[in-house]
């Protein structure tokens, strides 16, 4: 293996360090994102000057066609300086999946360059319901067939992106009764008659991002929208194909938010004096200090390995799950290693630590929640 990066990897590296921390991480941590405020498109447009906004889009589709592992270097430092606009490009990333996988040569030229340059819009995945989230058989919104195309009715709930997203990737079944094994993908502009955001979520954690409920309310879309039309294709088998490359950003945007916590506390305890030295002269404080850098490592080496098989084509299903399920145990192992050295200062509200804390708390739900990793695993493993 070869861990050296190329000269490309490299400039668009020191590119997004530089970005991160000169431009996004100073402005996010001066603005409040709250709900009672208007989306914030300043660090999305940042990305957007830079082709950033979904980075594997391939270069005939106006994107940088950036493979796997060079997208989990760019995600890796982008969470550390705001988790939230991670989880923005993230979920852009895994709304173009299925496009990617499965789309006609018309549907990528039709939807994959509106979020590529500096006018780039976001998108959406859609896929968990207020009955289903975890256990995809309950899911009930429903795409029924007519004869120009699909009337949708259901509603998606907790999705990242919604209220400004220009597409949605939708996931709905087609038949009710033969339910996830019917189940297709939708491209569905958020323009079309029907398509409501129903609710904002309010949730405490990826600040700058936001969420809502999308309410499909006999939704008519023409044939054109669905990937594949082939009747024998499963769109059961395409969720996981994204899910399976998908999910290893979220292993990046884990070890992002982990490095963040642990910079501060490596900084925090070479200034803070009790008993008359600084506290990382204490052994006990210096070995937290070395395991968490030794986890991060960790979680890095297992993304960066299913990121390499990905990238070479080969079998990265298990590689692919572990990372996720690791690096997001680690995200909260470390925050919470991180609170523990900054004392009384990493409860403060609106404070870095305060923030990585809340967001490694939800990287274990997303994406597939750990169970369900650790049952994809178990069903490959052994
Ligand atoms: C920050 C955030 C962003 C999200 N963004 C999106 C998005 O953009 N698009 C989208 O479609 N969804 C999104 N989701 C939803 C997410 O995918 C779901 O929350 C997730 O799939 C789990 O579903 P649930 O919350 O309904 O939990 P449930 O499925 O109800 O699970 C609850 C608990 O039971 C456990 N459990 C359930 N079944 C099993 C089993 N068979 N074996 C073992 N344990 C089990 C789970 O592991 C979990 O611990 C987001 C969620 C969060 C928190």
């Amino acid at each position: 293996m070869d861990f050296s990066l190329s000269k490309k990897q490299h400039e668009l590296l020191q590119t997004v360090r530089e970005l991160a921390e000169q431009k996004i991480k100073p402005y996010a941590r001066s603005k409040d994102f709250s709900l009672d405020t208007e989306f914030d498109w300043h660090l999305v447009r940042i990305l957007a000057e830079h082709n950033l906004v979904c980075p594997t889009i391939p270069e005939e589709f106006g994107g940088l066609g950036l493979d796997t592992i060079t997208t989990a270097l760019l995600m890796e430092e982008i969470a550390a300086a705001c988790p939230g606009l991670a989880a923005v490009v993230d979920a852009n990333l895994h709304a173009v999946g299925p496009i990617m996988i499965a789309g006609s040569q018309r549907q990528k030229e039709q939807w994959l360059p509106r979020l590529t340059g500096a006018k780039a819009c976001l998108a959406a995945f859609a896929l968990t319901e207020p009955s289903g989230g975890s256990d995809l058989d309950s899911m009930i919104t429903l795409a029924k067939k007519t004869r120009r195309g699909f009337v949708i009715n259901g509603r998606k709930d907790y999705i990242l992106n919604a209220p400004q997203a220009e597409l949605i990737c939708l996931f709905a079944m087609t038949d009710k009764l033969q339910k996830k094994s019917s189940m297709r993908c939708f491209i569905v502009s958020r323009e079309t008659l029907g398509v409501k955001i129903e609710r904002l979520r309010d949730i405490a954690a990826l600040d700058y991002a936001r969420m809502a409920e999308i309410v499909f309310d006999k939704a008519e879309i023409d044939s054109g929208s669905i990937l594949k039309a082939d009747e024998s294709y499963s769109g059961y088998l395409l969720l996981n194909e994204t899910f399976d490359t998908g999910r290893v950003l979220v292993g990046a945007t884990s070890v992002g938010i982990a490095r963040a916590a642990y910079e501060l506390a490596a900084e925090h305890a070479s200034n803070r004096i009790q008993f008359g030295r600084t506290i990382n002269k204490h052994q006990a404080v210096s070995h937290a200090l070395v395991d968490m850098a030794a986890k991060i490592e960790m979680a890095r080496l297992m993304t960066w390995k299913a990121c390499w098989l990905i990238d070479k084509g080969h079998d990265h299903t298990v590689a692919s799950a572990m990372a996720k399920l690791t690096a997001s145990a680690i995200a909260q192992e470390v925050t919470a290693a991180a609170a523990d050295i900054l004392g009384a200062r990493a409860v403060e509200k609106g404070s870095f630590l305060e923030e990585l804390l809340r967001d490694a708390r939800v990287l274990s739900t997303l994406e597939g929640t750990n169970n369900i990793q650790r049952n994809i695993i178990a069903s490959l493993l052994y």
